[in-house]
């Protein structure tokens, strides 16, 4: 089963994916994690994302495309798609992709999340260098102050959760991912994710998924 997570930053799919991957055996596959984690290598790809991330834009489709058919040649099925496909134009593109892999999109549950909610968790994140954890000052906070509960790492700001950034990185999803939903309708699951903890809103999943 193959699992895309929709919704505007901050609306905790990077929290859920990670549940799911945990409890239920999910490989996630983060387009933003796998930027990052070549921003942090240094390579060419990662060189010119990183042009667009600083600036809270999406990243060309033609460079997150290959990125994605790269990493379906070494798993294609049992993923949780966070933060792909975030264009029509990406979701044409792993449709393909999936097919000529005889895989699938099986569900796409998409979070339901006021905007104001949204500026305060993100402006708020802390997140582990090492294992992508993500921590909130308040809602969320690690057991040490700065420090991963998991594997102490260092717990970072990401740049692009600088309030400028995230109000540009809100109206590119409206503008751009939001749309989204009408292209998924046949397998669109809505959840509303207000006022509710990652706890609660990762037993709505499971019953939901059915998992
Ligand atoms: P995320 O960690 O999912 O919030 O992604 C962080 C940043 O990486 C985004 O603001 C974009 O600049 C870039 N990015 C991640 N996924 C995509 C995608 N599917 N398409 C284009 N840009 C992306
Ligand atoms: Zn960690």
């Amino acid at each position: 089963m193959n699992i895309i997570l929709l919704g505007a930053p901050g609306g905790g799919k990077g929290t859920q994916s990670e549940f799911l991957c945990e409890k239920n055996g999910f490989v996630q596959l983060s387009t933003g994690d796998l930027f990052r984690s070549n921003i942090m290598n240094k390579t060419s790809l990662g060189t010119e994302a990183q042009k667009y991330m600083d600036q809270g834009l999406y990243v060309p489709d033609t460079i997150t495309n290959g990125m994605v058919q790269e990493f379906l040649k070494t798993k294609s099925d049992g993923l949780i798609f966070d933060g792909y496909p975030r264009t029509a134009e990406q979701a044409s593109a792993l449709d393909e992709m999936l097919e000529a892999l005889q895989g699938s999109i099986d569900k796409v549950i998409y979070f339901e999340i006021d905007a104001a909610i949204l500026m305060d968790r993100l402006t708020g994140r802390l997140i582990c260098q090492t294992c992508k954890r993500s921590y909130h000052i308040k809602n969320r906070p690690p057991l040490v102050e700065g420090v991963c509960d998991y594997d102490h790492s260092r717990l970072i700001v990401r740049p692009d959760d600088a309030p400028d950034k995230v109000r540009t990185r809100l109206m590119v999803y409206q503008e751009q991912t939001a749309p989204l939903v009408d292209f998924y309708k046949d397998k669109l699951i809505k959840i509303d994710a207000n006022n509710k903890t990652p706890v609660e809103l990762y037993q709505d999943l499971v019953k939901v998924l059915a998992i």
